[in-house]
């Protein structure tokens, strides 16, 4: 062996020790645990609240994944796992079927279950004989701010030593949807139409908010499939209210609100309800603010508003 080999294998050799003795260390190391709160919510507002309010101190976990839809969403067990491991489990109410049976079982542990929506969820609507509640507040500002405001306790009560950060960042959220609801007051203030045309009945706390009348293709849930009783009153609706635009989702096909558009000599526009923000929207920098600005305008187009 060359004079210049063995340098090398020499070379390789103090290499090899040195990455196994890091490695060792890397692995004798202890595991840094975070000392931020951990919070899981059950869908994109939510997660976009907790996210605004906990900012730095708070690690935010959504079960729903972006661009799934939260109605029909089943958590995994990794996602069990996050949600017993975690400090907060943050619901609305009335959208998410496995949160009474996961309340259940989180009962003794140390995750405190909160529910955004309590005692806001006013309306109901009946849809083939069956009364069921509208979960759907997070779409009306102020409804959002209530929401907001629970999410804020919940975090101060449970990371009193960042409180003040808490309500610093909750009165900028605050600040935020109040701007929206003058947004939406002024927006929708002087419309030629008041009647629209939406793919599931998500907007009723809205359309009751700014004096709006909505009518929903299927019902409160998205994946309920419309029956042709209620397709023919949905067409009925649109003719007598000579409505221009038939609203879509993004999360859903807009197969059933393209054939209603056809049948009435109307286009189809995008009202988001804001139960999942696509993994493209959110790269692209949109978020519930964003995207509640983009639902007034396209709101303002189909009603014929001046303002
Ligand atoms: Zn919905």
């Amino acid at each position: 062996m060359s004079r210049h080999n063995r340098v090398a294998i020499g070379i390789l050799l103090i290499v090899i020790a040195t990455v196994g003795v890091a490695w060792g260390i890397m692995r004798r190391s202890p595991v840094v645990t975070s000392n931020k709160l951990s919070i899981s919510t059950s869908f994109y507002p939510l997660w976009f609240f907790a996210s605004q309010i906990g900012g730095q101190y708070a690690d935010v976990h959504n079960i729903t994944p972006s661009g799934a839809e939260p109605h029909d969403y089943e958590p995994t067990s990794q996602d069990v796992v996050t949600i017993e491991s975690g400090n907060l489990l943050i619901l609305n109410g009335g959208v998410e079927a496995w949160g009474d049976k996961l309340k259940a079982s989180l009962k003794g542990t140390k995750t405190t279950v909160v529910v955004a929506g309590q005692g806001l969820l006013t309306h109901t609507l009946t849809e083939n004989g069956v009364t069921g509640v509208d979960p759907h507040v997070w779409l009306q500002p102020q409804l959002a701010a209530d929401e907001a405001q629970v999410i804020a306790n919940a975090m101060i009560a449970a990371d009193p030593v960042h409180a003040t950060t808490y309500q610093e960042n909750l009165q900028t959220l605050l600040s935020q949807l109040s701007q929206l609801d003058t947004a939406y007051r002024l927006g929708l203030s002087s419309c030629k139409q008041t009647a629209f045309v939406t793919s599931h009945a998500a907007f009723g706390y809205l359309a009751e908010h700014y004096g709006l009348t909505q009518q929903a293709i299927a019902g409160l849930s998205p994946d309920a499939e419309p029956s042709t009783q209620q397709l023919a009153d949905v067409t009925a609706f649109a003719k007598k209210n000579n409505v221009r635009y038939i609203f879509f989702e993004s999360l859903v096909s807009p197969k059933l609100a393209q054939t209603i558009a056809a049948e009435v000599g109307a286009k189809t526009l995008v009202l988001d309800p804001l139960e999942g923000v696509s993994p493209q929207d959110q790269t692209a920098g949109r978020d519930y603010v964003s995207i509640m600005t983009d639902n007034l305008h396209n709101l303002q187009l189909a009603l014929q508003c001046t303002k």
